[in-house]
C-alpha cells in the first residue's frame, strides 16, 4: 500500500492483486497497463496475488481514504479464491473508508456470496459478519 496517495481523492493505495483483463474500450488507457508496459518484471494480463502489501490496511492506524486496487479489478474472477481474505482486512478496519472501483459490476453479487462461503469454509470470523449482513442488504459503512 502507498500512502500519502497522488490521487486526490484517496489517501493511499492498497492492492490485493497486480494484473488485468481488459474489458471493453474504456479500458485502453488502464494506468496499471500503462504502468507496466514501463516495468519489465510484471506482465499486465496476469493477475497475480500481491505478497508484502497484502495485509497492510491492518498496520496503517491513522482513519485513511483507501483506494483500493489501482493495479487490478477487485472483481476479475482470478481473485475470486481469495477475494474473502481482503474482505476479513475490511472487517477489520472500520477506521478506514475503502473505495472499490470495478469495471466488472455484474459481478459484485456472485462474489459477495462467494466470499461469505469462502469465509465460512475458513473461519473468517470478521468477513463472515460483514458479509452476511452486506447480502441481506446492509452494506458496510467503510465501503
Ligand atoms: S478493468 Fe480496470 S484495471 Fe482492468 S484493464 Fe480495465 S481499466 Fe485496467
Amino acid at each position: 500500500m502507498a500512502t500519502n496517495s497522488k490521487i486526490q481523492w484517496a489517501t493511499a493505495t492498497w492492492n490485493v492483486a497486480r494484473g488485468c483483463t481488459k474489458v471493453d474500450e474504456d479500458c485502453k488507457y488502464c494506468y496499471m497497463y500503462r504502468e507496466s508496459f514501463n516495468e519489465t518484471r510484471y506482465q499486465p494480463k496476469e493477475v497475480v496475488r500481491t505478497k508484502s502489501v497484502f495485509n497492510l490496511p491492518l498496520r496503517l492506524k491513522e482513519p485513511s481514504l483507501i483506494f483500493t486496487s489501482s493495479l487490478t479489478d477487485f472483481f476479475h474472477p482470478d481473485i475470486d479464491t481469495y477475494r474473502w481474505e481482503a474482505f476479513q482486512i475490511i472487517a477489520q478496519c472500520p477506521q478506514h473508508t475503502f473505495q472499490i472501483l470495478t469495471k466488472r459490476p455484474e459481478r459484485i453479487w456472485k462474489c459477495l456470496q462467494q466470499a461469505l462461503k469462502l469465509a465460512i469454509d475458513n473461519n473468517a470470523v470478521f468477513a463472515e459478519l460483514m458479509l452476511r449482513h452486506w447480502v441481506n442488504g446492509n452494506a458496510p459503512k467503510n465501503v
